[in-house]
């Protein structure tokens, strides 16, 4: 804040719509710093209006004006939201990257949101905001959101990558058993084609496996599993380990750790197209199932035998042949 004469600015009540033409009459009249000023706030009309073609002109004409950093920042960025309004994010995020450092905090937040969710990645807090804020261009991208905080907490013993706070779990009803001595682990697959890597996809489907159990024809207390196993290998935390599982059948519950890797690792062809083909664990998901199971079973003592597939406790192909046969693998190995 200068002492230079206040920057113009439409006058009030006007339409966005009516904004942008008060701004187009007034550039004949202006210096040319001032005109590459009031096309940056042209180009911002024309984001709101959804004119994602005409901002990006206007921006890049800003551009060939003489501008200071953070103007030229400004620049950048609404060319990189004028790509996302289009739907092309390849060619947004350079131009976002390039912006955000000479970004003022609330633009440079919104930046680092949207780049965040191409990423797949957590953003911090107040992302409820940003992403009320950002929904058109995370729309127009097919962006998934909010992308929630992937913030590692301890469970008991455990780390967890995603608690159930933070995937948006609904209260345990009253109708479970309290859980004895665990003794034993199986492993499932959802049997759902699943392959988004980001922590609100997740969310998203852990959600869906929960209302599944929970409004089932004999609903179950909670989730069934004690842990699931994401895409990207981030640990979820399902029905805490005090309560017996809801995931094998009847007794095979009892004593009974749950674990459940997303996707569909055994081909249901008559289920329909997405089902036909199996898909196959990723290297990130088995690594992560290998260290969570040592350390359940350290913690626990538990045998390697007694870590099994579900289909060893029941006619089922979960959790699929690929991770049937790793199972088998572990069994031998303890
Ligand atoms: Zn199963």
């Amino acid at each position: 804040m200068g002492l230079e004469a206040p920057v113009m600015s439409p006058p009030g009540g006007l339409s966005a719509q009516e904004r942008l033409s008060w701004w187009e009459q007034q550039l004949p009249r202006l210096t040319s710093a001032d005109r590459s000023e009031a096309r940056l706030a042209m180009g911002e009309l024309s984001l709101q209006l959804g004119n994602a073609k005409e901002a990006r002109i206007t921006f890049y004409e800003a551009k060939g004006g003489r501008l200071a950093a953070s103007e030229m920042a400004q620049a950048e960025r609404g060319i990189g939201l004028s790509y996302f309004l289009d739907g092309q994010v390849a060619l947004g995020v350079p131009h976002l990257e390039r912006s955000r450092e000479n970004l003022e905090v609330p633009a440079q937040q919104e930046v680092d949101f949207l780049l965040a969710a191409v990423r797949g990645d957590a953003v911090a807090a107040g992302s409820d905001l940003l992403s009320q804020r950002m929904s058109a261009y995370m729309e127009a991208s097919h962006l998934t959101g909010p992308v929630e905080k992937s913030n590692p907490a301890m469970v008991g013993q455990i780390q967890v990558d995603i608690t159930r706070a933070q995937w948006g779990a609904a209260a345990m009803q009253s109708n479970w058993d309290r859980m004895t001595t665990p003794y034993r682990i199986a492993i499932h697959h959802t049997a759902e084609p699943f392959t988004a890597t980001s922590v609100s996809a997740t969310a998203a489907e852990v959600r869906n496996v929960q209302a599944t159990h929970m409004h089932r024809d004999d609903p179950m207390a909670d989730i069934g599993y004690h842990f699931l196993i994401d895409r990207a290998g981030r640990v979820v935390e399902g029905r805490p380990l005090y309560a017996q599982g809801a995931h094998a059948s009847g007794d095979f519950n009892i004593g009974n750790i749950g674990i459940c890797l997303l996707g569909n690792f055994s081909a249901q062809p008559e289920r329909g197209a997405s089902y036909a083909k199996a898909q196959r664990p990723s290297a990130a998901q088995m690594a992560t199932l290998e260290r969570l199971v040592d350390q359940l079973r350290q913690i626990y003592n538990i045998k390697a035998s007694q870590v099994q597939g579900h289909r060893e406790l029941k006619n089922t192909e979960c959790p699929g042949d690929e991770l049937a046969a790793w199972v088998k693998r572990y069994q031998r190995s303890g």
